[in-house]
């Protein structure tokens, strides 16, 4: 097992893996911006190394500075967490060469599965079914003729999308040229690389992902699914776990599917692999090879450590369990709290006057905020995730709304109010959404 793992991250994620890390006897090494000496993920660390200036580019994306600050500080792994390098095959793979072990799968499969046109191919090739689509777009002729193929309306995407950027959809040939142009701009902007591929544009979907664990032994289990389906500019604000829209018969079809393309495909570690569902059919989407953002609520169902595991993994363990072994039990939710205005979603840092978290039974908390934090304005705006467990999905929602009520931030415009909104409309109550019902409840809702 590890000795040492550097965090190479920030904000409540770097908290998380530390605690997984302290659990399991691991010492921690916390990476820093100068404009974050005082976050919560330097205070708890073992040891900090400061790796560059407040923005990201200088510091948290300094592959050189991170890998410097490993052989300083004897560190035996990085974990990147997610954003900043918890994608960058290029990273994974100098983390390997300097012979330090990278927290995640191995650079090559990084490559495959990260790069949305090859994880489409290998996808096709595992036997997941995929969203209809085109390889990487040459011109616009070359996207004319493949949405003729496809059917309108159409998406095009980036290949190394993320964060919901670069994606543009058409309806018709008159609307393709521009979303093609303003697609590509848009990725070369956001990724560097302009490349595009085009699906067909689902008009209802939920996104419904699974994630799944495997071990450098061929051991696959997947933990089942999440509902992420409740966005905003394609980008997720609350989760459940199990999806609203899913049977058992379904779940555990689509479970074995993604299990055995897993296998296939010779993947290791935590990943996840995220679809749309329309119909009672499911389209894989993409891949994400990390730990995602809304991974507590799978731990809360199945009583599973995903970071510990994670780690576990990386150091040559075997997962030790099988599929059959994976109990799920109860339902869990999570609010992404940002700071930011509800209404209109500009940004709000500054400092936090007061700070007082939920409790009590089937609540968690994962913030690396404290009273008197200042939160810096040069990342990321989430601030919190409230996690929620209860037997079923009426008591998690019941504990929700009382959990929301609890939670004091003081000094910083925070999302809570529009998740208390959310969660009081009888459609989600009813678990009655898609990935469309957030926008269009708040247009209808317009003040
Ligand atoms: P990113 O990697 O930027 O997050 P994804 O491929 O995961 O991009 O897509 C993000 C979201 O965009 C999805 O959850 C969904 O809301 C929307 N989306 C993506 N592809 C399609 C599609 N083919 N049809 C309809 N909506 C889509």
């Amino acid at each position: 097992m590890f000795e040492k793992v550097l965090i190479a991250n920030r904000g409540e994620v770097a908290l998380r893996i530390h605690r997984a890390c302290r659990e399991m006897g691991i010492r921690t090494v916390a990476v820093h911006s100068e404009a974050d000496a005082n976050a919560m993920h330097v205070r708890l660390a073992d040891e900090a190394v400061c790796i560059g200036p407040a923005k990201s580019a200088d510091s948290y994306l300094n592959k050189p500075a991170i890998i410097t600050a490993a052989h300083i500080t004897g560190a035996d792994a990085i974990h990147p967490g997610f954003g900043f390098l918890s994608e960058n095959a290029d990273f994974a793979e100098m983390v390997e060469k300097h012979g330090i072990a990278f927290i995640g799968p191995t650079s090559a499969q990084m490559r495959l599965m990260g790069d949305k046109i090859t994880a489409r191919i290998a996808a096709i090739d595992a036997g997941l079914p995929v969203t209809p689509g085109s390889p990487a777009l040459d011109s616009l002729e070359d996207a004319l003729s493949w949405a003729e193929k496809i059917g309108y309306p159409v998406i095009i995407k980036a290949k190394d999308g993320g964060g919901g950027k670069g994606m543009k959809i058409a309806f018709n040939e008159n609307e393709l040229s521009e979303a093609y142009t303003m697609a590509r701009a848009e990725a070369k902007a956001a990724f560097t690389s302009d490349v595009v591929y085009m699906e067909k544009y689902l008009q209802n979907p939920r996104h419904i992902e699974m994630q799944i664990l495997a071990d450098k032994y061929g051991n696959v289990v997947h933990l089942g699914e999440r509902d992420c389906s409740i966005q905003r500019n394609n980008q997720k604000v609350i989760e459940e776990c199990p999806s609203p829209a899913l049977n058992d018969a379904e779940r555990k079809k689509i479970g074995e599917i993604v299990r055995k393309a897993i296998e296939k495909i010779g993947y290791t570690s935590a990943g996840t692999l995220e679809f749309l569902y329309e119909n009672g059919q499911f389209y894989f989407m993409e891949m994400n090879t990390r730990l995602q953002v809304e991974h507590p609520i799978t731990e809360a169902i199945t009583g599973i450590d995903l970071v510990r595991e994670q780690i576990r993994i990386a150091s040559g363990a075997a997962l030790g369990y099988t599929q059959d072994d994976i109990i799920f039990n109860g339902h869990a939710i999570e609010c992404r709290i940002n700071a930011e205005d509800p209404e209109t979603f500009a940004p709000c840092p500054g400092k936090i006057v007061e700070w007082h978290a939920p409790g009590g039974l089937g609540v968690r908390v994962d913030s690396e905020i404290y009273s008197g934090y200042t939160i810096p304005p040069y990342y990321d705006s989430m601030i919190a995730k409230l996690i929620i467990h209860g037997k079923t999905r009426n008591s998690a929602l019941m504990r929700l709304r009382r959990a929301l009520e609890e939670c004091i931030i003081m000094g910083v415009k925070t999302t809570i109010p529009l998740h208390q909104e959310i969660i009081s409309q009888a459609e989600y109550i009813d678990g009655q959404y898609n990935i469309h019902w957030l926008e269009k409840f708040m247009e209808n809702n317009k003040k």
